[in-house]
């Protein structure tokens, strides 16, 4: 592809990094907007001094300094979001106002230089459907509104809309990526993710942490593979009104990857099993299995995952050790 310019919204965070990363090593040019709430001035710190590379530490709510760089860019990649269930779960306000008044700002200033945009949603928009694999055209089943978890689901719903909308009605080159779960170095447990804490509790030699009785299972795709499915659809010129699925579709149970960590790290590490209602609420609701139908984009683009999750299990083990040393 020709050089760009690519603003990524939560740029610092842990896939927004990665994939500024791989842009400039492209030799794209690439701005970062990011309020460090979730993100790591770490992640990024290597570029400083880039002159193909730019952060602004900002809220994506910020119309000045979002409009000054969208008129810089010819693609937006819009990571920037409240995200992690706990976070959701804790502070259901905030991950409302900031997933849909953040797209929408996005998506303005976007139309008023006909960038590119490229959304983040997730497969949370499946909510509690059944129906395995997830493709995109499925119908999703939420739960009650009573249940603040599905706040995120449904923000994210409403940016697809929204994105979807602006392509229909205005023309804009927008298109959409329900992202599952995605594993790998930078990743932080802070906000409940599960690789990132296992591997930290099984370096410490703590119990693992398996929530309810660990038969739920989930799809775990490396970030390395996933930035490359990225910049297929930021390359591919014809992807726009669309929503791609992007995951692995390797399935594992929660209780067989504590198990795997263990093994991995050589951990004297034990299971605990967590009853949900110690971690949330008592109405809490987890999903049962997750798994993308990745046909879509593969047939697009030809992504698939490459990377095992031994081998992801391996570089996020390097990467906790290097940060407790
Ligand atoms: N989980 C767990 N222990 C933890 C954190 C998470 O058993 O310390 C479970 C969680 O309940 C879910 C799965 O691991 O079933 C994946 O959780 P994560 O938050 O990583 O992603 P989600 O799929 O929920 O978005």
């Amino acid at each position: 592809m020709e050089r760009k310019t690519i603003l990524i919204t939560g740029g610092a965070g842990f896939i927004g990094s990665h994939l500024t990363d791989l842009l400039l090593s492209q030799n794209h040019r690439v701005l970062i907007i990011d309020d460090l709430s979730t993100g790591q001035e770490s992640n990024i710190s290597q570029h400083f001094g880039n002159p193909d590379f730019q952060f602004a530490r900002a809220s994506i709510m910020n119309e000045v300094v979002l409009d000054r760089l969208a008129s810089e860019a010819d693609i937006i990649v819009h990571l920037a979001a409240a995200v992690g269930v706990r976070l959701i779960v804790e502070q259901p306000v905030h991950t409302i106002e900031t997933n849909i008044g953040g797209t929408e700002q996005v998506l303005k200033a976007a139309l008023r230089y006909r960038c590119k945009v490229i959304i983040a949603s997730t497969s949370e928009v499946y909510g509690k459907g059944s129906k395995i694999p997830f493709s995109e055209e499925d119908d999703v089943l939420l739960g009650a509104t009573s249940k603040n978890r599905w706040a995120y689901a449904a923000s994210k719903m409403v940016d697809e809309f929204l994105g979807l909308a602006y392509h229909g009605q205005y023309g804009l080159n927008v298109l959409i990526v329900r992202f599952f779960n995605t594993v790998g170095p930078r990743q932080t447990g802070r906000y409940g993710m599960v690789l990132p804490r296992f591997v930290k509790q099984a370096l410490n030699n703590e119990p693992l942490t398996v929530y309810g009785d660990g038969t739920q299972s989930r799809c775990f795709c490396n970030v390395f593979d996933v930035i490359k499915g990225l910049t297929s659809l930021i390359e591919h010129e014809d992807a726009g009104g669309r929503t791609y699925n992007l995951g692995s579709t390797d399935e594992i149970s929660i209780a067989e990857l504590a198990q795997r960590v263990i093994l991995k790290t050589n951990s004297k590490s034990t299971i605990l099993n967590v009853p949900y209602e110690n971690v949330y609420t008592a109405d809490f609701e987890d999903m049962q299995r997750r798994v993308p139908d990745t046909g879509r984009l593969n047939s697009l683009v030809g992504w698939s995952p490459a990377i095992s999750l031994d081998e992801t299990i391996a570089q996020v083990v390097d990467y906790e050790r290097k940060r407790q040393s």
